[in-house]
């Protein structure tokens, strides 16, 4: 299914060493309980170092003795039972798929369980393992603030890991936690079972000999490599194969403990272009994974709303949540820098973007967990199987950037702006519905610079239009295939200003089509630093950021096709989306407009819509309470006034 929401979670996080026999984090929780509670290395058998304690840091530790490593499993059995006594339905741990840490000459952390592997056999353990684990790695480093200690990163194509994996899944959930959550799953590992690995795996994509050569500079399989970042067609393979050995790992490791289980890998941040171009070839893949899983982590830094005085500089987390609810998988979206008022912001996020949860970083209690979980308790008719309703899809393929066609990646990214920013209703779209069935349910489809297309995707493109869609291309769309020859008629229509069937299409410069802010925070480095972050924020707005500047040629085809913002009246810090399903309709409005300690409430918006329904009801939802709108319904266009957004409001429409 495609576009549907749920009802979300809430959700917080947190990796501290003292959880365990602890009356005041009981307590806290107890107080504002989550959903979701997700904590650290409170395992018996810990992915990076096997039945160890630690003493606060890595490099402080002990190894259990089997006597203590089974006294351990009553006390983490009781542990989370108390979690769940607080409240918390769902608890899961932390595992990491790519590293082991210590030290195989001195034979510390992993390697000093690795040398009493067999004492262990009672819990479950698979066999020992007859290589050293140091076999199993590509490349180390030092462990920050011990260089004896060191980071192993782990090939995750290695029997033994996996194996070892698995059982340390299983384990986890014979202690009672309800999944597990799994880190990193990146890898940049070319070790010789990778390579064999990979060779197959373009065998089996059909590449022939002359291919082999002319695309990647293969004469034989002895010259066979594995891609980095910035090498095109060979990124976009190796990234593919990677991620298709994540994908196999998460669905066995789903197997072992049960499907109904909860598994959350953790994948890209998509908060800024930077970050999505550093990981090209590492295996990050969502719609791949999104097969195995029903979850997946976004790390992010900013939180949500507004960082500036003039609201012109807004973080939001809605490509995040597009993007999952068109993959099909529910986003865990982490924002770190967040306050009580950001955090209610972004819980406010995943109501509203149709499910999944924010992360919350840190057991807190703000009261927003309740808050939030009472609202979805209350209105649960109203969240879940709805589909996204939208007048425009906006094509976003992630294939194009890791094969280097960053100019689309970029695109989208001011694309989902100007969306957002003016009220438009609109879907992300991915390679899975470039079918013309699909996207006939567009009025009309953007496709920015998507250079590679497979032909039967062009195919789609273009009876799309023939019965009527309306495509909006830039640049030079459709002028290769998917392989990067050049593409063969009738692509490229897809560069022109045509009239095709029932529809039409326009090509232009992106340049022209809509205009463009001089800062957004999606084109920031990667920012790990907070203060830095809204300093490089402050001194945008104190240079002027003024209204964007340009040529509006989307707006006007947009007006001349007959689709409209939903809103009028509306401030850019207003972003709506919509949801149908059956006799009902659900508009969520958030408001990003963050003052001194509050929302800048957003007051007087009119929804404004076309109608070929009877309206019987209009009612509106905050947080707290519900209360009737006004509403007229005449010449087939629904009008709505909203007297005032304070956070977040969900308006309801039934029809009869
Ligand atoms: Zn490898």
């Amino acid at each position: 299914m495609c576009w549907v929401n749920s009802k979300p979670l809430t959700y917080w996080i947190d990796y501290s060493f003292n959880h365990v026999n602890n009356p005041a984090l009981l307590e806290t929780i107890r107080k504002d309980a989550p959903d979701l509670l997700h904590v650290g290395h409170d395992l018996v058998f810990t992915a990076v170092m096997g039945p160890v304690y630690f003493m606060g840091r890595f490099d402080q530790y002990n190894l259990m003795s089997p006597e203590q490593a089974a006294e351990r499993e009553n006390v983490l059995r009781t542990y989370v039972r108390s979690l769940h006594d607080a409240g918390a339905k769902i608890v899961i741990p932390y595992i990491i798929s790519v590293a082991i840490l210590g030290n195989h000459e001195k034979r510390e952390g992993f390697w000093r369980f690795y040398d009493n592997w067999d004492k262990y056999y009672r819990f479950g353990l698979p066999e020992k393992p007859k290589r050293d684990p140091v076999e199993w790695t590509y490349r180390r480093y030092k462990h920050q603030g011990n260089p004896e200690f060191m980071v192993y990163d782990v090939c995750i194509f290695n029997g033994d890991w996996r194996k070892y994996l698995k059982f340390t899944a299983e384990h986890a959930v014979s202690l009672g936690y309800d999944g597990i959550f799994v880190d990193v799953n990146a890898t940049r590992c070319e070790c010789e079972e990778c390579r064999s690995l990979f060779y197959q795996y373009l065998l089996r994509k059909k590449y022939n000999a002359n291919e082999m050569k002319s695309l990647f500079g293969f004469n034989s399989a002895a010259d066979l490599r594995l891609g980095g970042r910035e090498e095109g067609l060979l990124t976009l393979e190796t990234n593919l194969f990677r991620a298709e050995g994540f994908t196999s790992l998460f669905r066995e490791i789903r197997e072992r403990i049960g499907v109904n289980r909860t598994l959350i890998p953790n994948c890209w941040p998509m908060s800024t272009i930077s970050g999505l171009l550093r990981r090209r070839g590492n295996g990050h893949d969502p719609e791949k994974w999104a097969s195995a899983v029903e979850w997946i982590m976004f790390e992010e830094n900013p939180g949500p709303g507004t960082y500036c005085p003039c609201g012109q500089i807004i973080y939001d987390n809605i490509l995040q949540y597009k993007y999952a609810l068109a993959v099909g998988f529910k986003p865990a979206v982490l924002n770190y820098w967040v306050d009580s008022l950001r955090g209610r912001l972004a819980n406010i996020e995943a109501l509203a973007g149709g499910g999944g949860a924010f992360v919350q970083p840190g057991f807190i209690a703000h009261g927003n967990a309740s808050l939030i979980r009472q609202f979805v308790d209350r209105n649960q008719t109203l969240l879940e199987g709805f589909h996204e309703r939208a007048d425009i899809g906006l094509v976003f393929l992630i294939d194009q950037h890791i094969r280097g066609n960053v100019d689309h990646l970029t695109q989208v990214y001011h694309l989902r702006r100007y969306l957002s920013d003016n009220h438009y209703t609109f879907s992300l779209v991915t390679h899975k519905h470039l079918v013309a069935n699909i996207l006939s349910r567009f009025r009309a489809l953007i496709l920015p610079e998507a250079k590679y297309l497979h032909a039967s995707k062009v195919n789609a493109l273009l009876e799309y239009v023939s019965r009527g869609g309306i495509l909006v291309t830039t640049g030079e769309t459709g002028k290769f295939n998917e392989k990067g020859y050049p593409a063969q008629k009738p692509a490229e229509m897809l560069s022109q200003n045509v009239e095709l069937g029932e529809g039409r299409i326009f090509s232009m410069r992106f340049e022209k089509m809509i205009p463009l802010r001089k800062f957004e925070t999606f084109m920031l480095e990667e920012e790990t630093d907070r203060l830095a972050f809204l300093d490089k924020c402050r001194s945008a707005h104190e240079n002027g950021l003024d209204i964007p500047r340009g040529t509006d040629t989307l707006r006007r085809i947009l007006e001349e096709t007959g689709v409209k913002p939903i809103a009028k009246n509306a401030p850019i810090t207003l972003r709506i989306n919509m949801f149908d399903k059956g006799d009902l309709r659900a508009i969520h409005l958030v408001n990003y407009a963050l003052g001194n300690g509050g929302f800048i409430e957003a007051e007087n918006i009119l929804l404004r819509m076309n109608m070929d329904r009877i309206v019987q009801e209009v009612k509106a939802l905050t947080l707290k309470e519900t209360f009737k709108l006004d509403f007229t319904c005449s010449d087939k266009v629904l009008e709505i006034i909203v007297p005032e957004v304070a956070d977040y409001l969900l308006v309801s429409v039934k029809f009869s």
